[in-house]
């Protein structure tokens, strides 16, 4: 199937791409599904290995993000109302993230008036976001002491991420082995960057740490959490890929997305994993893989439901009355509650949880659909 086959056929609204001579800014702003507003998502810098990788992973991260924002939209009771979209800036951000590439970014996004507002994703902080509203308003995830044209900022969206995949973890818990009690289960954690040292946090207070193992590819974030929690298990960066064959009850993807696939469900299976639950978006390779981990009897969490916590907090920035912590924390508590409904509402009908969360949210999009259509008003 030819690109923009995949963008007809997948409901995508357009796909914006960007050059900029001065700056070398490579962008891809890509919008799915409008119907619930403008697309809220953050923006990726990433060195992809070809324009196609970029695009690719733009047009996954929107659709993504449609299913996420519709499951937004239904645990805010339509208060929070966003439609899908992501941005992607080809580059390397160790070298080529200038704040006047920043800048030009922030001039592309106001080319779509408003039909789209960023944030942060990897390699994007909020110091970028910072920059990036020098030049437009519809950007997200401004720093916490930012008050500033009637924003106030929101922060770093990852703690509240994590607060989430926490909810998330407790919840796959209670499905899978009747309690959250974390004492004495093993957990590998991929990736101990903003969102997974933050839910290291959470984890090593309730478990053991020396229960706990970690990977990631940057030996400075091992470093970090090592010394933090004396007796954690880490792997050596080189070998992080053997994450996927550690003994333990949890698997927490909070790196890269497609890590579930055909090659890692086996070695997952094998170790004796019960459950997948991270933050990492899109963690399956291809939709038949959720098939798989429910034949292989591992429990996943659907990666748009436990993480939207980063999202409902940036969301909750963009409302008229502002940002209020202690709302975005009480909607991301509840992703527990809604992950139980999913894994509860999966198991009596037989099918991978992935299915039923998909189901949910686009039940919310028909429904706002119908009310957009409607003559009411
Ligand atoms: P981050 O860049 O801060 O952390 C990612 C970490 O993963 C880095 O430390 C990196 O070195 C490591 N890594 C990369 N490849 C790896 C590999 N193969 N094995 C082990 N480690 C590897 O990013 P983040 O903000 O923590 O986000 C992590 C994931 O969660 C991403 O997929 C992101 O899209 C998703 N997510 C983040 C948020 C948020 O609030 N930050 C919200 C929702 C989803």
């Amino acid at each position: 199937m030819n690109v923009f086959d995949a963008m007809k056929d997948g409901g995508f609204d357009s796909v914006m791409y960007k050059y900029d001579k001065s700056t070398g800014l490579k962008m891809i702003i890509a919008l799915h599904d409008l119907t619930l507003g403008s697309a809220l998502g953050g923006i990726r810098f990433y060195p992809y290995e070809s324009w196609e990788a970029a695009l690719i992973d733009a047009m996954r991260l929107a659709r993504g993000m449609t299913y996420k924002n519709a499951i937004i939209h239904r645990l805010s009771r339509g208060v929070l109302s966003h439609g899908g979209g992501k941005a992607v800036i080809w580059g390397n951000p160790k070298t080529d993230k200038t704040s006047e590439l920043l800048r030009a970014a922030a001039e592309t996004i106001n080319l779509l008036n408003g039909k789209y507002i960023g944030g942060e994703d990897m390699n994007m902080t909020v110091k970028d976001v910072e920059i990036m509203y020098e030049k437009t308003r519809y950007v997200t995830g401004l720093q916490e002491t930012h008050y500033r044209g009637g924003r106030i900022g929101s922060g770093d969206p990852s703690p509240v991420t994590a607060l989430g995949v926490f909810e998330g973890i407790r919840s796959s818990l209670k499905f899978v082995f009747g309690t959250d009690w974390m004492a004495n289960r093993k957990f590998a954690i991929q990736g101990i960057g903003s969102v997974g040292m933050a839910l290291l946090e959470y984890l090593a207070v309730r478990s053991d740490p020396s229960r706990i193992i970690i990977s990631d590819n940057d030996e400075s974030k091992i470093s970090r959490a090592t010394l933090k929690y004396p007796g954690i298990q880490f792997l050596d960066p080189k070998n992080s890929d053997e994450i996927y064959d550690q003994k333990c009850d949890v698997f927490v993807p909070c790196a890269m997305g497609g890590v579930i696939n055909d090659g890692t469900i086996e070695r997952l299976a094998t170790a004796g994993v019960k459950i997948v639950a991270g933050c990492a978006n899109n963690q399956l390779l291809q939709p038949q893989h959720g098939e798989e981990l429910k034949n292989r009897g591992i429990l996943y969490a659907p990666d748009y439901v436990i993480n939207a916590g980063g999202a409902i907090n940036v969301a909750t920035e963009l409302k008229q009355l502002g940002y209020n912590h202690d709302e975005a924390v009480g909607m991301t508590r509840q992703i527990g509650p809604l992950l139980d409904r999913i894994f509860l509402d999966a198991a009596q009908k037989n099918v991978p949880p992935g299915r039923i969360a998909d189901e949910i949210a686009e039940r919310e999009l028909a429904d706002a659909r119908q009310w957009n259509d409607s003559d009411i008003y």
